[in-house]
């Protein structure tokens, strides 16, 4: 049990005045020193990942496992980041003037709203604070209200190595904290990790102030089986990638497109493999019934139902016989449920893969590398893997998707940089009289 503030109107404008106040004094001190300073945060991370591990297990009712995984991929993003304060390279250009000397740096863009997901929530709050403050920036972080204990700690270990000011935590449910926050004149960037709907909300109304929108949103994402494949690993990656945490991760695949020759087998033992899966509850009684009301009325082979223990557990479930166009092949379901489609071939399978409104990360389990190749190039998602899962990104690369599973920004990777500061071109005129 734990009772935070339900922040509101107050709280945020308090939050935000207090960035508004701090953020120029961060800006100024040196990226080597704020660079520093995270590689101290990450560091006291690292000291605390047990404790940190076991409340997101109490508050997310995931295994001590996962979120331990999760506590040391949050480290490793603090210390990629930090160092980062001995590169934030610029560049130089060339001119048709000469003595020009052209060079672009990179600029904080302010006060930045950090909005998250309860998902994996260490992860969450290091992949938007770490690079937000390394930048330049000060935040303010509003994390769901479904792991609130674990934003407060995070908040505190923050507080201990940088200055007043620079993060700043409100709690509260999204619907009264977010749009004050994401309306506020003095936010310059609202940066958004969750899902579509409220993706489009924040884009809307920080829009029309012309803030700085960034989105990284939901998945319906695909795992492709070939004839080639070597069937026991697609088998054992279909069922990590479809139902590990309970199937809450935006790159979960949620449908599995297999080809014909090889269906039958795949079937039967992805279907032994989806019985005997330990996955973990779902977040919410609404996320669970939001599932169990779209799943009504479909060929339901494995699972489907509520399975008796505390806590709201779906049963990981195996749907069979949904057309492409059914609102359950097109909607992100945010559980441990993946459809099986039937297709003849490899043009078939990238067909299906790309008739979604979502587009974020993708995988193909084949011998082949031609198909392989063909595959990486034509499908419409962010992140391709090649027999694995739909997975696999780590802090040094860019991850994000492409139509509503995001607006084009990548999240980690140096292309983060990008996302947390401005460019800024300097022109430099050594001799004045000689323009
Ligand atoms: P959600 O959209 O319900 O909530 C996300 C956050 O937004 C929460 O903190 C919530 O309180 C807040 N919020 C709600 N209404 C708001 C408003 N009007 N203004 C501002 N903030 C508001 O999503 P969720 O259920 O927490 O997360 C699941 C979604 O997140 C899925 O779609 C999943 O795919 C996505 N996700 C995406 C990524 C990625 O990197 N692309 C990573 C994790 C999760």
């Amino acid at each position: 049990m734990c009772t935070v503030a339900r922040s509101g109107d107050a709280d945020v404008a308090a939050a935000v005045a207090a960035a508004r106040l701090a953020q120029p004094a961060w800006a100024a001190r040196t990226p080597v020193e704020r660079g520093q300073l995270v590689r101290e945060l990450a560091l006291a991370l690292q000291a605390r990942r047990e404790e940190l591990a076991d409340v997101v297990a109490e508050e997310t009712g995931k295994s001590r496992e996962l979120a331990l995984g999760e506590a040391d991929a949050a480290i490793e993003m603090g210390l990629f980041v930090a160092g980062e304060g001995r590169r934030l390279y610029g560049r130089t250009t060339t001119s048709a003037m000469p003595n020009r000397t052209v060079m672009a740096t990179r600029r904080p863009v302010g006060v930045a709203a950090l909005i998250v997901s309860f998902n994996t929530p260490l992860p969450n709050y290091a992949w938007k604070v770490f690079p937000a403050v390394f930048c330049g920036n000060a935040a303010v972080l509003k994390p769901s209200e479904h792991t609130p204990l674990s934003a407060s700690l995070f908040g505190e270990l923050c507080q201990e190595f940088l200055p007043p000011g620079v993060l700043n935590v409100v709690h509260g449910l999204g619907g009264d904290v977010g749009p004050p926050l994401v309306e506020h004149s003095d936010v310059e960037l609202v940066s958004f990790t969750g899902s579509a709907s409220t993706g489009q909300w924040i884009n809307e109304h920080a829009g029309r102030r012309l803030a700085k929108v960034v989105l990284e949103l939901g998945g319906k994402n695909a795992l492709v089986v070939c004839d080639d494949a070597d069937l026991e690993r697609a088998v054992e990656w279909s069922l990590a990638s479809a139902f590990s945490n309970a199937g809450q991760r935006c790159a979960a695949a949620s449908r599995l497109i297999v080809f014909d020759a090889v269906y039958g087998a795949f079937r039967e033992r992805f279907i032994d493999g989806a019985r005997e899966y330990e996955t973990g509850p779902l977040i919410s009684e609404e996320s669970l019934r939001r599932i169990l009301g779209l799943l009504e009325g479909s060929n339901v082979i494995v699972g489907g139902g509520r399975l008796d223990r505390p806590g709201w557990w779906l049963a990981p479930t195996v749907v069979e016989d949904v057309a492409a166009d059914a609102d359950l092949s097109r909607t992100e379901l945010f559980g441990p449920v993946a459809i099986l489609y039937r297709v003849r071939n490899l043009d078939e399978a990238i067909a299906l893969v790309n008739d979604s409104p979502y587009g974020l990360t993708s995988a193909i389990h084949t011998a082949s590398l031609h198909r392989g190749l063909r595959f990486a190039d034509e499908v419409e998602a962010g992140v391709v893997v090649v027999n694995g899962g739909t997975h696999g990104s780590e802090p040094h690369m860019g991850f994000g998707g492409v139509k509503q599973s995001g607006t084009g920004w990548r999240e980690a990777g140096v292309e983060v940089l990008d996302v947390y500061t401005e460019w800024k071109y300097v022109n430099l005129i050594s001799d004045p009289a000689l323009t």
